[in-house]
């Protein structure tokens, strides 16, 4: 189970430094303080949180630490973490390779959290951008799944792709996983997808990577039987790898949901041209 684990650090210290190190910011400290509290205890979750309202100095103080401070503040797993996110897969959006840390509720509507651990996720380049501060939703079936707090990002299937015909010039439809949800899972689960996915770049990595792949794989195969047995075991392999909402394993899980398009792969020279 490829798991995100918060980074593990002591906010409290950090928000000691700060008291010590900036003294005009010795009142803003409680009320952090207080605000990390409550993000705890509500999850990360913006429908129950009210923003503080920080002095531009403020603002920029915290930013100063999150961008150019971190040895100081002993926040140098920022810098370290924003490089290398040591991460197999993009949490949000399952896209390969996340190469950035980014505030799961952004630093525009919520700058108390800048330097708060648990609001520091890793992510890739491509949702980044997209999701902007659509992230910022009031409304509980609007919020993202949050990798820290969220585990059903990690123990369940929520997305699969729809493959769509013709199979030589395929194309991949992102979709949520029938699964046991409720209907405002489902929602929050379509929403991810509409903010978070790069429909393009998951349909080319799809069609021309893992798609050829398995075409090549596949291609002979006398038995749908055995086709689809080599299907199952590479999608176990990718759940176990890059975790269960990976773009590997929606694409596997696509794929044994479509007789049609197992049969074509088996049935269909691999060489052909696409
Ligand atoms: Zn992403």
């Amino acid at each position: 189970m490829s798991n995100v684990i918060p980074i593990r650090v002591s906010n409290n210290r950090v928000l000691k430094q700060i008291e010590t190190q900036k003294p005009a910011m010795a009142t803003t400290v409680p009320l952090l303080r207080n605000a990390y509290l409550n993000y705890h205890a509500h999850k990360g979750h913006p429908a129950a949180l009210v923003p503080l309202t920080l002095t531009e100095a403020e603002r920029n103080a915290l930013y100063d630490i999150y961008q150019g401070e971190t040895q100081k503040y002993e926040v140098k797993w920022i810098g370290k973490f924003r490089n290398a996110p040591n991460q197999t897969y993009c949490p949000l959006c399952g896209s390969p390779n996340p190469s950035q840390l980014e505030h799961y509720l952004p630093r525009a509507h919520y700058p108390e959290f800048t330097l708060l651990s648990w609001n520091l996720v890793p992510t890739c380049a491509i949702c980044n951008p997209k999701r902007g501060h659509h992230a910022h939703a009031p409304m509980e079936e609007m919020t993202l799944v949050h990798p820290y707090y969220e585990e059903m990002l990690f123990t369940q299937n929520l997305f699969s792709v729809l493959i769509v015909p013709p199979f030589s010039a395929v194309s991949f439809v992102p979709v949520t996983c029938p699964g046991p949800f409720s209907q405002k899972i489902i929602r929050r689960l379509e929403r991810q997808i509409e903010i978070c996915f790069d429909k393009e770049k998951l349909n080319r990595w799809l069609a021309n990577k893992l798609w050829k792949e398995m075409h090549a794989e596949l291609s002979g195969i006398a038995t749908q039987k055995d086709a689809m047995a080599k299907i199952v075991n590479k999608l176990k392999i990718y759940q176990k790898t890059t975790g269960s909402n990976s773009w590997d394993s929606i694409f596997f899980r696509g794929l044994i949901a479509d007789d049609n398009a197992v049969q074509w792969l088996c049935n269909t020279p691999s060489d052909i041209l696409y």
